[in-house]
Parts: structure tokens; sequence; C-alpha cells
């Protein structure tokens, strides 16, 4: 008989929780031999998620929930997930059933087969806006070129089965700064991708803006590459040497031909040029100070307020987590 988790991380998700359960029970009771349970994380949520998880928990005995003591964010919330979860794998899934879970028999029977990490691919962007999806894609063209190491895969989210053997391997990966997404990639093992399509959410709306992508997509590069950084000092090598060739050029101008001083608008151009490249250099070190800051606090990734479960278990910070 195979375990395994579901983690749902669940954030202001009162109005999904209803319809998720039955969904995704319509699927699994199906597959044979294996013996499904779920745990909710609730991310600090501040509508009635957590008395609607806590009902459900009473009334299921295979459903489980832990509570985050506030909102920590879908990255660490799945974390949380995966440290509590326990069973030969876990799948990851969103609490708004835009993760089909018509593909979960088909992650099982992959898994039996022998891979270790089997994901969803998204095959439509479809409503996503035109500038989201150039966005989208300029952010795994730099990744593509600048992360040598491993490829990211793409249009591949958090909708996910992964074997044990993930799971320790990502719990061995604490950093505070998290970009679950490459982390996934990071650990390697064996991947399968199947294609779907992203649904509409059921109820709720997301909590994605386009400035919380753009920190997202900052926060992925500076995680997994230090390529930027290369790039201005190779910016800066160049910006120099043409810097040496113009004042050549202009001092054998004033010294052979007598040319008067150059004017206001090259000093001005070549001024506010120089200025814009360095305010520039400072951001990009400026970033990878921040991920340093906030990495050597050595903060936990989370912190749990409730867990219905019956393990007693401790995380990283050797916090003993609240058990009945
Ligand atoms: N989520 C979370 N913490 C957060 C934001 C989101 O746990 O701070 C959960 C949310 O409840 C959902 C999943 O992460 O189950 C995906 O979030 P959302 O649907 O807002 O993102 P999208 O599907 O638009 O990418
Ligand atoms: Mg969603």
């Amino acid at each position: 008989m195979d375990r395994i988790t579901i983690i749902v991380p669940c954030y202001n998700e009162e109005e999904s929780l209803d319809r998720f359960y039955p969904e995704v029970q319509r699927y699994v009771e199906k597959i044979p031999d294996c013996e499904f349970s779920y745990l909710f994380v609730n991310d600090g949520s501040h509508d009635r998620t957590l008395e609607k998880l806590r009902e459900l928990a009473a009334n299921h005995k295979d459903i489980f929930y832990l509570s985050l003591s506030r909102n920590f964010g879908k990255e660490s919330a799945m974390m949380a997930g995966i440290d509590y979860a326990d069973g030969d794998a876990v799948i990851i899934m969103d609490a708004d059933l835009q993760h089909p879970a018509a593909l979960i028999p088909e992650m099982v029977d992959f898994w039996r087969a022998g891979y270790d990490d089997i994901c969803g691919k998204r095959i439509n962007r479809a409503g996503e806006t035109f500038f989201k999806r150039n966005m989208t894609n300029l952010f795994y063209a730099i990744m593509k070129k600048f992360s040598t190491s491993y490829e990211m895969q793409r249009d591949v989210g958090d909708f996910r089965l992964l074997d044990k053997r993930c799971i320790e391997a990502l719990k061995l990966l604490r950093e505070n700064q998290r970009f679950t997404k490459g982390l996934f990639t990071w650990i390697g093992y064996k991947k399968k991708e199947i294609p779907f399509e992203v649904q509409p959410r059921v109820a709720g709306k997301t909590s994605w803006n386009y400035l919380g992508l753009f920190n997202l997509a900052i926060k992925g590069m500076t995680s997994f590459t230090t390529a930027p950084l290369h790039l201005m000092t190779f910016i800066g090598l160049t910006v120099s040497l043409g810097a040496i060739i113009y004042m050549i050029f202009v001092l054998m101008g004033a010294l052979i031909y007598g040319d008067p001083v150059a004017g206001y608008p090259t000093i001005m151009t070549v001024m506010l040029f120089l200025g814009g490249m360095q305010l520039l250099a400072l951001g990009i070190i400026g970033e990878y100070l921040s991920q340093i800051f906030h990495e050597t606090k050595r903060r936990p990734i989370y912190l749990v307020d409730e867990f219905n479960g019956e393990r007693v278990i401790y995380n990283l910070t050797r916090e003993r987590a609240i058990v009945k």
C-alpha cells in the first residue's frame, strides 16, 4: 500500500475549500493500492479558512491541517507542508482547483514506473496579457542563458508529485529566500512533465500582482545565478576601455588640431550614461546584498501555530510543533 500526502497551501481560500476535497477525492479514490491523506497549510489567512479546515478535519480522518502563525507566502507554506508530510510521496496542489485533480492518476502511474518528480506543464497561457507573457519569456530566456549548472523547467509550476527522496532533498535546502521552482530543478532526480490546462479559479482571487511577479523574478535570478554581477564587471570594463580611447581621441584633437573643448551635450551624455550605469550596478549588488542579509539571519522559514496531527515533529529550528 502506497501512502501519498496531498499538500495544499491555502491563503484566504474559504470558498474553494468546500469544493476541493470532494473534487480531488473523485479521482484519487479510484487509484488502486494507494492511501491518500491531505495536509492543508493555512498560510495566515484573514478569512474563515482555518475554521473551515478544523471543520473538514473533524469530519474526515484523512484530512490534516497545519496553521502558520502569519502569512509567510506560498513558498514557505509549501516548505511547511513538505516538512510535516508523511508518506512515500507528496503531491503539491493549489487550493483553488486550478490544478486539475484528473491528472493525479497519471502522476501516480509515472511515479510507480520509477519517476521521482512528476510535474504538470501548463500548455495554455490564455487569459494572460501580452505584457505578462513577454516578461515571462524574457525571464526564462535570461535564466536559461545564465544558469549553467542546470536548466530551469519551462511553464512548470508547483503542481507536482514528489518521491520521498525529493522530499528529503528539499528538506536540506533551508534557504530563507525560497524560489521553489528553482529548487525543484536544483535537486535533480528523474523528472517527468505531464501537459495540462490550467483551469480558472473556482472562487476567490489570485494573490499575485505585477510587482509580486517582478520581485519573484528577481529572487529567482539572484538565488540561482551570479551572472548579473559578472555582466556588470564586463560592462564596466568595456565602458572604461571606450572612455580611454575616447580620451586619447579628445586629447589628440586638442593638442594637434587645437580643437576647442568639446561642448556641453557630450559631457552631459557621458555623465548621465555613466551615472545610470553606476546606479544599475549598485542596484544589482544591492539585490545580492539583500539576499545575503536575509539568509545570514537564519530565521526559520515559517512558524507553526496549530497542527492537528499526532506525530511529534521538530523542524530545523528545534521548535516543537504544537501536537494534540
Ligand atoms: N497561497 C499561499 N500563500 C500566499 C499566497 C498564495 O499559500 O501568500 C496559495 C493559495 O491559497 C493557492 C496557491 O498558493 O492555493 C496559489 O495561489 P494563487 O491562486 O493566488 O496564485 P496563481 O494560481 O494565480 O498563480
Ligand atoms: Mg491559483
